[in-house]
């Protein structure tokens, strides 16, 4: 079993998820193929396939959501590198064995159908890393 599959995809962080949508819409030349809201984050979600990985763009629901707080701090841009992963658990508990500094300890559930667990960019050179694994349970 790989401990990471590939990357599943990278969160951008934008202020106005409508006028995010257009830009990535011109650029990539496909729509959004799903928008969605992550109550428990304050954020609203849209994706964008490109080939095999997808691109998420993160707008905050709320101006003290953690989109909005980074975004306060560092300006739009990349926020996150989301890996695919068999066993998301497994792998936190080997990341955090490797002396990882980890967000969530226990996965929680993601945008997209996925649960999601996040490792801290102080342990990973400044990269905020998600690990996401598919969700069967529907
Ligand atoms: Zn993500």
């Amino acid at each position: 079993m790989n401990h990471i599959n590939k990357i599943e995809h990278l969160g951008i962080a934008v202020n106005d998820i409508e006028q995010a949508n257009e830009v990535y819409e011109k650029l990539l030349g496909v729509p959004p193929y799903k928008q969605e809201e992550v109550e428990s984050e304050s954020v609203i979600t849209s994706f964008f396939k490109v080939g095999d990985s997808k691109i998420e763009l993160l707008a905050s629901t709320d101006d003290e959501g953690p989109i909005a707080r980074f975004i306060a701090k560092k300006g739009e841009g990349i926020h996150h590198i989301a890996f695919d992963v068999d066993d998301i658990q497994l792998e936190l508990d080997r990341l955090e064995k490797e002396g990882f500094r980890l967000i969530n300890k226990v996965p929680k559930p993601g945008a997209d159908n996925k649960i999601i667990a996040f490792v801290h960019p102080k342990s990973t050179h400044g990269v905020l890393i998600e690990l996401c694994q598919e969700n069967t349970v529907k």
